[in-house]
Parts: structure tokens; sequence; C-alpha cells
């Protein structure tokens, strides 16, 4: 079987590598990279040490309002999935390539399939959230992270066969961690001690582009006591350098570096006191881990982390965050996401896709 496979952002490249590998294994698998997160820091580092084969087509399509990106991403798979004529186009997770690639292969009568299907914050303000609605209810396969995720696609009635394989991003993260915990290079290199600062990331649209969000994000980080590390993500950097706030956070004391590949990020959360983020796959990472994460949003997809009591909602509320930094951690940690093989079952399900 012939599977085109859209990616083309740093999660959907961690994805990515937890079924590519295996895939090409059994079945022939074009792998198409659109662009969307194109610098070294986000892009090849993930290609090189996570073992992603290198994609087959590559179109460099970043920038422009999510619309257009979308639409130019349309655009130019069109062409690719006609001449390539797949029996599957694979997508993972909630981007713009995700989008686009199920929407293209659907037009074009391509079964498509998702990865981390079913997953909703209920907030349609997120980009995220359209771009996840749209692809389920155009999928023909539906692989589900978790059993909440399959009871959501079950109460939208989606006309796709839906599947529960576990998270994939489990699999990737238990292959990683005796790597990440063997490398103290990072600590070392930012100063800080194993459980004593907090790991930051913040990305999100709608955290980064209000500039009154924006400052209550930087109010909210140099509230933390003690060190606090912020790998700081391409976007986010634009928007603090525009608005004057880099140097607000570094005179407070905030370790700001660039974005890590994906050993020395793990590596740093599997030591951390804390996690605050605004990232979906972070909190999942830090549950895994068992560090106590806050996230800085007031909804999330991934519920189970948060009735489990190991991860806390406080959008950009600094005094709910000091607070939940400092909360008593639960003493179970079930397994939430599946048991580390959810690539193995994506491509079985695959499989019998093609009949
Ligand atoms: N990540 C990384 N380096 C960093 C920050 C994050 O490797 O400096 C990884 C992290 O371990 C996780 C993924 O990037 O696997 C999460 O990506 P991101 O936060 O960009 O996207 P989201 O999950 O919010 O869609």
């Amino acid at each position: 079987m012939k599977v085109l496979t859209v990616i083309g952002n740093r999660p959907q490249f961690v994805k990515a590598a937890a079924v590519s590998r295996l895939l090409r294994e059994r079945h022939e698998e074009i792998l198409v990279h659109t662009g969307q997160h194109y610098d070294d820091e986000l892009s090849t580092i993930f290609v090189e040490e996570l073992g992603i084969p290198r994609p087959e087509r590559e179109f460099g399509i970043g920038g422009g309002s999510n619309t257009e990106q979308t639409s130019r991403m349309l655009a130019a798979l069109v062409p690719v999935i006609e001449a390539d004529r797949p029996d599957a186009v694979l997508v993972y997770g909630d981007t713009n390539s995700t989008l686009a690639g199920g929407l293209a292969a659907a037009q074009a009568r391509i079964p498509v399939a998702h990865v981390e299907a079913g997953m909703r914050s209920f907030d349609r303000a997120m980009p995220e959230e359209l771009n996840r609605v749209l692809t389920d209810h155009l999928s023909d396969l539906l692989l589900c992270p978790s059993p909440t995720a399959v009871e959501n696609l079950r109460r939208e009635a989606v006309a796709g066969r839906v599947e529960l394989v576990g998270d994939v991003m489990v699999d990737i993260a238990q292959l990683i961690r005796p790597r990440a915990l063997a490398d103290d290079g990072p600590l070392r290199e930012l100063g800080v001690e194993p459980g004593a600062y907090v790991l930051a990331t913040a990305h999100r649209a709608g955290n980064v582009d209000d500039p009154d969000r924006l400052a209550a994000l930087v109010a909210l980080l140099t509230a933390v006591p003690g060190p606090v590390v912020l790998p700081v993500h391409p976007r986010t950097r634009a928007r603090l350098e525009a608005a004057g706030l880099i140097a607000q956070l570094a005179a407070a004391g905030v370790r700001l570096c660039p974005p890590l590949g994906y050993v020395a990020f793990a590596a740093l959360l599997s030591r951390a006191r804390a996690v605050l983020t605004d990232s979906g796959g972070v909190q999942k990472e830090a549950y895994l881990a068992g560090i106590p994460c806050v996230t800085m949003r007031d909804t999330t997809e991934w519920v189970e982390t948060v009735e489990s009591g190991w991860n806390v909602l406080v959008d950009l509320d600094s005094a709910a965050a000091l607070v939940a930094l400092d909360r008593v951690m639960p003493a179970e940690r079930p397994e939430l996401y599946g048991d580390g093989r959810a690539g193995e079952r994506v491509v079985a399900a695959l499989g019998a896709l093609a009949g």
C-alpha cells in the first residue's frame, strides 16, 4: 500500500517519528513536509534526532494567516496527490497542514487517516480546534489517543471508522527517556539544578498575538520564584521583541534560550520542579514524566491530566499559577494515553484500511 503522509510542524515531527519507520517496514510512504515550521530549531534537528525519514517532498510554505497558509498548502498538495495516487493520506494532530492534507485527499476521494483524532478543547476561538473538528469529519479512519477522544467522536457521530490506538507521543517519550535521563548537559548550560527550576513554554496565538495577553504572560513568568527556563518559540520571540519585553524577562532572571531539540528538552522537563506551558504536547509529556504541570490556558484537550490532579488550568492568572505551582501532587499516575505501542496500531489500522 502507498501512504502519503503530510507533516509540517514540530509536534508532527515527533508524532511521525513514532509511525514512519514502522510504516516503511510494511508499506511505501511518501512524506510531505509543508514547511509550516521550516527553521532548523523547529524542523531539521527533529528529523535528525528522532530518525524521521527525509521528506520526499518539501513545500516551504510558512507564514501568512491561517486561512492563507491552509489555502496555499491545499493548492500545493492537489497536484502531488494527483501524481502519486496514494491509497491513503495520513495526517497528524490539529495544524493547518493537518486540515490541508485531509481536505485535499478527501476532495480527491483518497481515504484519510487522522492520528490524534477526537481531541477537543471545545474552544472554537482556537485555530487548532477548527482544524481538529473539520479533519475528523472528513476522515475515513480516526485513530484516537484516549477513550475521551473516542467518546467525543461518538457524540459527534463522525462518518469514519473510530479506533482507540493510544497516543503516538507516548511511544517517543518512552523511547527517548533513557537518553534524556543520561543527559544533564542542558541543565549545566543553563545553570540550573535538578528539581530547582520551572520549565516554561508558550507559543499559542491566544497568548502571544494579543499585546495585553502577552504582557500578562510576561507578568506571570516573572512572578514565579526561583529560576524559570524558557526555550523561546520563534513566534513568541517575534512578539516579545516587537513589544520590547525580552529585556523585562531577562532582568527578572528568566533564562531564555532558543527552542531545544527533543532530547535536550526532555532532559530539562524530566528534572524540572514543575512545567508551565500552553503547549498541548508538553502538558502530556509532563504527565508521562511525573512532573507537575500548570497550563496557561483556560481549556485543554488533554482533560485527563487535569482530572487526575497532575495539571491545573490557570489561564494567565499569576496568583493562581503560584498556588498551582506549590500544590501537593497526587500519589497515583495511571496510564492515560496508552502503552507506548500506538505506532504499531496505527500501521495495522492503515493496513486494514487498504483491505
Ligand atoms: N519541544 C521541543 N523543544 C522545545 C519545546 C518543545 O522539542 O524547546 C517539543 C516537546 O517535547 C513536544 C513538542 O515539542 O514534543 C510540542 O510542540 P509544541 O509545543 O510546539 O506544539 P503543541 O503540542 O502545543 O501543538
